[in-house]
C-alpha cells in the first residue's frame, strides 16, 4: 500500500493527524525534501527507510514503491501542502494502478492557507471578491492559453500564485495588462508557517521590488487582490438583523433560514 501524504506548509505540527500516523506506521518514506520540512522526519520509525525524491525521477520513485509493495512494505509518499495542488502524484497514481499497487491520499494544509493565516487575511471577503484563483505563471511547465495570468486578472478576484516568485516583473506586466490597478494590494509570503517565515505587503506594481527587497525568489506565493486591505461588507451570517438557521433575527430584521 501506498499513502500519499500532504505534509502541510512547513511548521512540523501542520500535518493532519492522519498524515502523523501514516508516518509514523511507514516502513517506507518517500519525501519531497526541496519544500517539506525534514522536521517531519522525527514521526517516522528509527527503522524506517528514508528517501528524499529530491534527487530522484519519476522511475526511481516508482522503483521504491514497487520493491516495498513486493516486500509486503508500507509506503508513505510524503508532499508538500496539499498534494493535489502542483503535487505530481497523478501521474504516480496512474503508474501504480497500472501495476496493480493500491494507493491512497490523505489532504494537506496548502501553504497557500498557510500564508493566508501568517497575514490574518480571508480571501473571501464580503463586498470585494467571493472566489479565489489558485494559479501559476507559465514557466517550463505551460500553461492553457484561457489561463494567462492576464486573462484570470480580468475577473478582478482575490489570487494566489505559486511557483512565480522567481518572475516577480513577470507577475506584475501580466496583472497590468489584465487591468489591475497598479496600486492593487499584493503581499509575498515567503516560508509560510516555517520559523524563518517572511512576509512583505505591496502593491501589484512594486512587487519585483518587495521582493528583490526582502531577497525572495522561491518558497514564496504571490497574493493579490482587494482583500489584503479594501474596505469589505460585513458578513451576514453574524449580522445580529439576520435570521439563520441557529439563531433568530436580533433587531426585527429579515427572517432567512440559511
Ligand atoms: N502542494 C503545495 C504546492 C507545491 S508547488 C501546496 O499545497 O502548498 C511549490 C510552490 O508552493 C512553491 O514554489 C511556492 O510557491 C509554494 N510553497 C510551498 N510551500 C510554501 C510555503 N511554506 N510558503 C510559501 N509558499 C510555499
Amino acid at each position: 500500500m501506498v499513502h500519499f501524504v500532504g505534509a502541510g506548509p512547513g511548521a512540523a505540527d501542520l500535518i493532519t493527524m492522519r498524515g502523523a500516523a501514516l508516518l509514523r506506521e511507514a516502513d517506507v518514506v518517500i519525501y519531497a525534501g526541496s519544500l517539506v520540512n525534514p522536521e517531519l522526519l522525527q514521526y517516522c520509525r528509527a527503522d524506517c527507510e528514508i528517501h528524499n525524491s529530491a534527487t530522484m525521477t519519476l522511475d526511481e520513485v516508482l522503483a521504491v514503491m514497487e520493491r516495498a509493495e513486493a516486500a509486503g512494505r508500507t509506503t508513505v509518499r510524503l508532499h508538500t501542502g496539499d498534494p493535489s495542488l502542483y503535487g505530481a502524484i497523478r501521474e504516480q497514481i496512474d503508474a501504480l494502478r497500472a501495476r496493480g499497487i493500491d494507493c491512497d491520499v490523505t489532504p494537506g494544509v496548502s501553504s497557500l492557507f498557510g500564508a493566508a493565516a501568517a497575514l490574518g487575511a480571508e480571501f473571501t471577503l464580503p463586498g470585494v471578491s467571493q472566489s479565489l484563483i489558485v494559479t501559476r505563471l507559465a514557466g517550463r511547465t505551460g500553461v492553457p492559453e484561457g489561463e494567462a495570468l492576464r486573462e484570470l486578472a480580468r475577473h478582478g478576484a482575490s489570487m494566489a500564485l505559486f511557483l512565480s516568485a522567481g518572475m516577480l516583473a513577470r507577475v506584475r506586466d501580466e496583472l497590468l495588462a489584465g487591468g489591475l490597478a497598479p496600486d492593487t494590494p499584493a503581499a509575498l509570503v515567503y516560508k509560510a508557517t516555517w520559523p524563518d517565515e517572511k512576509t512583505v505587503r505591496c502593491t501589484v506594481k512594486t512587487l519585483p521590488e518587495a521582493g528583490e527587497a526582502e531577497g525572495i525568489q522561491k518558497t514564496a506565493l504571490v497574493l493579490v487582490g482587494g482583500f489584503l486591505n479594501a474596505p469589505y461588507e460585513k458578513s451576514k451570517l453574524y449580522d445580529a438583523a439576520f435570521a439563520t438557521e441557529f439563531r433568530p433575527a436580533r433587531d426585527g430584521g429579515m427572517e432567512k433560514t440559511t
